[in-house]
């Protein structure tokens, strides 16, 4: 089952937009504190004091780069990198995700609500002038990874030629020593992007609820609530941050053995999930016999 981006955003924008204030098409510039308040600059809207900043702008953060610095001391590349883009026809399958790899690369066709969408995720070094906002380096990068390849990959190609919806980016992870300094902190992929292998929606909801916690606990003393939330929600974050190695040489086999093993491995699969679910009902696990 898939929650689209937007749907997910649509249902958190619905449910919170009476008890919160929204601004759109803004940005902040500037953040000074001190001991009582966070003094905030925007591009478009009079400067305003608060007394909690909570960046929770992704995995390229403005907060981060205002609070703690340039996102360079932050992000760390993972060797690959992702685009997408959105079909205007119908999936093949309604249900299936059709995969192609060859060493290095997967190219995939992915059903979203009846529409298809054009997947790709190579391995390839960090690109030092990389723009996350220039759309016609990303269809020269794409074009230049995919080169050879076969499938319907070339018919993809063609498409990302004219496409205004592609979207590209660098795989990376977000490691902070601190996800906050005084009276900012940072949530979701702004603190700790685990890249897209590894539930980063459920971890950004996640840590919302945990920072929510901890604030309400304390909130005559938010450095100490924003501790407890980071030493709570580290817990989840950590070990996931460390599966994407794994993760990643089972989507984008690097050689050809790797992708014939994984072709191998997938086809098992049922099976040793089948006895997996058999022990389970042969030797129920203690808590069951517990209760
Ligand atoms: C291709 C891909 C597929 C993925 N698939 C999955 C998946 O299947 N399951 C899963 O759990 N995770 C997945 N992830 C990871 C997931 O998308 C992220 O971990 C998650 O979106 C993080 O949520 P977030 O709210 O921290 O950041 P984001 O979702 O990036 O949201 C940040 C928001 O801040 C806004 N913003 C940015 N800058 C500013 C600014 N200066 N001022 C104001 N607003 C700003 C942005 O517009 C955006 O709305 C995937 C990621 C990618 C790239």
């Amino acid at each position: 089952m898939e929650v689209t981006r937007s749907d997910l955003a649509a249902i958190l924008y619905e449910t919170s937009r009476q008890s919160a204030e929204f601004v759109f098409g803004d940005t902040m510039t500037a953040i000074s504190q001190d001991d009582s308040g966070v003094d905030v600059t925007f591009e478009q809207t009079a400067p305003r004091r608060f007394d909690l900043v909570v960046g929770a702008d992704g995995l390229h953060s403005t907060t981060r780069q205002l609070a703690f610095g340039p996102e360079s001391e932050f992000i760390r590349h993972m060797g690959l990198y992702v685009a997408t883009m959105p079909l205007d026809g119908p999936a093949d399958s309604r249900r299936d995700i059709v995969l192609h790899n060859t060493p290095g690369r997967m190219a995939s066709l992915h059903p979203v609500h009846g529409r298809a969408l054009a997947a790709f995720i190579f391995r390839h070094p960090q690109i030092d002038d990389f723009d996350h906002r220039d759309l016609d380096q990303h269809r020269r990068i794409l074009a230049a990874a995919y080169q050879g390849a076969g499938w319907r990959v070339p018919e993809l190609l063609e498409k990302v030629r004219t496409a205004g919806d592609l979207w590209l980016d660098s795989v990376s992870q977000a490691r902070m020593d601190s996800w906050s300094t005084g009276r900012v902190t940072l949530l979701g992929d702004a603190a700790s992007s685990v890249s897209l292998f590894g539930d980063g929606s459920t971890l950004a909801m996640a840590g919302a609820h945990t920072l929510g916690e901890e604030l309400a606990a304390s909130p005559a003393d938010p450095r100490a609530a924003l501790s407890r939330y980071e030493a709570r929600h580290r817990t989840l974050v950590d070990p996931r941050q460390g599966n994407v190695a794994a993760a990643a040489a089972l989507m984008v086999p690097a050689t050809r053995t790797g992708v014939a093993l994984r072709n191998a491995a997938t086809r098992l699969w049922p099976a040793a999930a089948a006895a997996s679910w058999l022990r389970t009902r042969i030797a129920p696990r203690p808590a069951a016999v517990a209760a």
